[in-house]
């Protein structure tokens, strides 16, 4: 067995960032930026009111109830026409350009009408309720350096400053494929000896949670030819393969055969379980993950392997590869162990608690193939070797969702 961190080591070494590509930005939430921009323009663009209310002279208001003269109302969208003189109002709302000569702004709840008058009740002070231009962006600042992820907020922020496209590292395209005799596909009748395949609805929907574009290769069975055929179309129309089944000791294991002849594989028996079996290699240039068959084991190596590996691709660095992990408080007994050598990952339910700690339990049974209890997971303890964890005991936890 090897250790986690140099199974995971060697998976990441294979996986390098995809060549960038320019986007629209409606493309392209949840990319990595592959450009530092800057902005050619002020935002705001000009001087403007936070306020609805009047624009005026500051020294105006000083003896309150001050009397100004109202000399027009401007809308956002407008553009003032001439400039506030000393004794005079603009009437004036949020996000209106800020006209020549006034130097404050008295918000509407601050004032009366009285005929073409306002009277102002509250003195102000040069500068109230005023957005310079520039305020949040000045024309030639570094808005987001490369290598930044891009959220709804960072694409509101390339739109203010007229970005329509964006230099990205894209999605990885990623094709998944399940392997095994004994597995059918969908609802029709179970011949003895068939399960449903579980692994490729899973593997797909996790791939796409990663942020990956993916590729329904279908199942496989256990037939070299087969096998080959399917790696071979998914190499061709995708950046990375998952394969689930196949990949241990069995006397039909055909991918490693398969994957044996085509790339440079590494076979991996990590100290972790569960997901002890790993194979990875790149074949013609692209990464392949060969996934343990137990649906709950293939979930946690993607988890471990391919889905930092594909963030990795996808431009993320190191610090954005990873689930985030927390301590949590072990709230019964259920997280005891053997020691085995491995650190296991324990399905968990993960709970922020009224005393503001974490708190986690089992989530049910703890096998490989017990996909329920994983589903009901939102964690994984994650418990080095040894006994495990009594009620109380402090865990770290790796949170799914
Ligand atoms: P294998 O790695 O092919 O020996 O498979 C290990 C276990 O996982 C066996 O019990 C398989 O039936 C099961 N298994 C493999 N692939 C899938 C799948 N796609 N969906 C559900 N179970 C699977
Ligand atoms: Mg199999």
């Amino acid at each position: 067995m090897i250790p986690l961190a140099e199974a995971r080591t060697r998976v990441l070494a294979g996986c390098r960032a995809l060549a960038p590509a320019e986007r629209a930005l409606e493309a392209a939430l949840g990319c990595v930026l592959a450009e530092t921009v800057t902005s050619t323009g002020d935002v705001p663009p000009f001087a403007n009111t936070a306020m609805d209310g009047y624009a005026v002279h500051a020294a105006d208001t000083q003896d309150v109830p001050a009397r100004l003269r109202v000399i027009g109302t401007l809308a956002a969208g407008g553009a003032p026409d001439r400039p506030v003189e000393r004794g005079q109002a603009l009437r004036i709302m949020t996000g209106a350009p800020f006209p020549a000569g006034a130097d404050a702004v008295v918000m509407v709840e601050r004032t009366r009408v009285e005929g073409d008058e306002v009277v102002v009740l509250a003195p102000a002070q040069p500068g109230d309720h005023v957005r310079p231009a520039g305020e949040d962006i000045a024309a030639g600042q570094e808005v987001f350096v490369a290598g930044t992820p891009l959220g709804p907020g960072h694409l509101g922020v390339l739109a203010s400053i007229g970005r329509e496209m964006a230099s990205v590292v894209p999605p990885a395209r990623v094709g998944v494929v399940s392997t095994g005799d004994e597995l059918v596909v969908g609802a029709g009748r179970l011949e003895p000896g068939k399960i449903r395949d579980s692994n490729r609805p899973t593997l797909l929907a996790l791939a796409r949670q990663a942020g990956c574009q993916v590729t329904d290769l279908g199942v496989a069975p256990d037939d070299e030819a087969a096998i080959r055929d399917v790696l071979d179309r998914g190499l061709a129309e995708c950046d990375a393969l998952l394969t689930s089944g196949g990949v241990s000791m069995g006397e039909f294991d055909y991918v490693k055969k398969v994957l044996d002849e085509i790339g440079d594989m590494a076979w991996m028996q990590v100290a972790i379980k569960p997901a002890k079996p790993l194979a990875f290699g790149v074949v013609a240039g692209k990464p392949v993950f060969g996934l343990p068959g137990n649906p709950v084991s293939s979930m946690v190596s993607f988890e471990l392997f391919a889905r930092p590996a594909l963030r990795q691709m996808m431009g993320f660095g190191p610090y954005g590869l990873d689930r985030p992990q927390v301590r949590a408080v072990a709230d019964d007994d259920s997280l005891r162990r053997q020691p085995d050598g491995k650190i296991h990952f324990a399905r968990v339910v993960c709970a922020y608690g009224a005393d503001g700690r974490y708190h986690v339990h089992s989530s049910g049974g703890q096998s490989s193939n017990l996909l329920r209890a994983m589903a009901l997971a939102n964690a994984l303890a994650v418990l080095p070797d040894g006994a495990g964890p009594v009620a109380g005991d402090e865990v770290d936890v790796m949170l799914l969702s």
